[in-house]
């Protein structure tokens, strides 16, 4: 029995290491974090891996020690803008057209040249964001699976607009509006494309567009955690066969099952880690605040002003990551004396330092999803897209944070910000928050390690890969 047991395990093993996926992610950092590390863990469980960034992002990017050095082969595809990714295009709706027209042919041949060498591709997963890239894979007779990399929750407002049945501009005036697979939500903490109808119109697009042929795919993959959205969970698999299989952070960082794992690869920013971690080696244990907006949103200059004062009057020590772009943006004469200011950090290492005691985040949601794996008190001070929605989350369903209430002008002042900061690092309801980031964090991690919902869900979509 035993024997038959594991010579049936061989047998599965053996069929898949012969299966390969062609992954293509979105040209962005947020977006290719996670699709690398859904790759390493498909790899792990014996799945060949080839990853198909765009030239640009292949050439702009540090590899990192485990890509440079595993087996997941890098195959670059065309965006149309080999020199200068999306900022050379004319404008958003230029870049995405240039990329799914130009994409799609170099996607074909790739595909083409792998099955010519005797690599051929059995399934396609590619960032929902491009829904073309399920087309191509249907032409050549690949199976395809849908990456989400944002929310089931944001997933699910996506479905419903895109389904009819939120109707946009939202009506003047509404109150809380309830939707099935969604937290009963203020018009404000919809995602901004909707809260703030017509200002990214081009955004609005590729999001709603997600779903135009998702019929087609035979797995949609969400990076979420079964137990963090049960509800939006089982609205959305009612639909669609989805599977969640989050966190996709590092291994080492969660169920610690990937040995080499401790970071991302394809970083698009140098970190200036010893810097960083030294500074942190000399600041008392939860005495620092960690404060990032992540790599795309452009925080405004009076933002960034009333941030500044904030930190400083609350007087706690803290880590700002200000990107090389925003740093004009920085108020005149502005001198750092109880902090550190960075351009970007290894972000993981940083949160998991003993020395941090919360952090002001944009909610982007890699970082939402990193903060809760790791245990981390959170400041939401949304920007756009989707922040809003997280922070929403973060605030009122996981309890792990406070949202920042910004005033009529739309920015969070500096009494705000010393308010929230004093409150999450020593107030009464810091202390709540910090039982609950205990508690998701070992509910997170549970969900990654053998068995968990997430490894279950991968398990399956390999057998069942296998199968076919
Ligand atoms: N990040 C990092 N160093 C930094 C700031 C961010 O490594 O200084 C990483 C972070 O760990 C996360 C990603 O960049 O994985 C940002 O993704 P998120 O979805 O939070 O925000 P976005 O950049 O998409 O707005």
């Amino acid at each position: 029995m035993e024997c038959e047991k594991r010579d049936s395990k061989m047998g599965k093993e053996m069929r898949a290491e012969r299966l390969h996926c062609l992954v293509v992610p979105f040209p962005t950092q947020g977006h290719i974090n996670p699709m690398l590390q859904f790759s390493k863990r498909l790899q792990h469980k014996g799945i060949n891996i080839t990853l198909a960034p765009t030239l640009f992002i292949f050439n702009n990017t540090l590899k990192g020690s485990y890509t440079a050095s595993s087996s997941i082969s890098i195959h670059p595809i065309s965006d149309g803008h080999d020199q200068g990714g999306f900022a050379a295009a004319d404008n958003k709706e230029e870049y995405l057209e240039a990329y799914k027209e130009v994409g799609s042919r170099t996607l074909g041949e790739l595909i083409g040249e792998l099955k010519s060498k005797g690599a051929p591709v059995h399934c396609v997963i590619y960032d929902a964001f491009m829904p073309w890239v399920l087309d191509v894979a249907k032409r050549f007779g690949l199976l395809g699976g849908a990456f989400f990399t944002m929310s089931c929750a944001v997933g699910n407002i996506c479905c419903h607009v895109n389904q009819g049945e939120l109707k946009l501009p939202l009506m003047e005036g509404s109150g809380e509006i309830s939707l099935p697979g969604v937290t009963p939500l203020q018009p404000a903490d919809f995602p901004s494309f909707i809260s703030d109808f017509g200002s990214y119109p081009a955004f609005l697009k590729m999001l709603v567009d997600q779903f135009s042929n998702v019929k087609n795919a035979d797995w949609i993959f969400c990076n979420t955690i079964y137990e963090l959205e049960e509800k939006g969970v089982e609205w959305a698999g009612k639909q669609l066969p989805l599977k969640t299989i989050g966190p996709t952070i590092p291994s080492m960082y969660a169920d610690k099952r990937l040995e080499n794992d401790k970071s991302y690869g394809l970083s698009m920013f140098q970190p200036e880690t010893d810097i960083c971690m030294k500074w942190l080696s000399e600041r008392a244990d939860g005495s620092v605040v960690y404060v990032s907006f992540g790599s795309m949103a452009e925080v405004k200059e009076e933002q960034m002003e009333e941030l500044a004062s904030g930190l400083k009057a609350s007087n706690y020590p803290y880590l700002w990551v200000v990107r090389a772009s925003e740093e004009a943006k920085l108020p005149r004469n502005f001198a750092a004396e109880k902090g550190l200011v960075v351009t970007w950090c290894p972000q993981l290492d940083v949160l998991s330092h003993d020395a941090i005691g919360c952090f002001v985040t944009h909610c982007g949601w890699n970082s939402t999803l990193e903060a809760l794996s790791l245990g981390v008190a959170m400041v939401a001070i949304p920007v756009w897209t989707d922040q809003s929605t997280n922070a929403k989350y973060v605030s009122s369903v996981w309890g792990t944070g406070l949202r920042a209430h910004p005033d009529n002008e739309g920015i969070v002042r500096k009494g705000e910000v010393e308010r929230c900061l004093r409150e999450v690092m020593e107030g009464d309801q810091g202390k709540k928050i910090k039982r609950n980031t205990t508690k998701w964090k070992e509910t997170i991690r549970k969900a990654s390690d053998e068995d968990g919902s997430s490894d279950r869900n991968i398990n399956e979509f390999i057998a069942k890969l296998s199968q076919s």
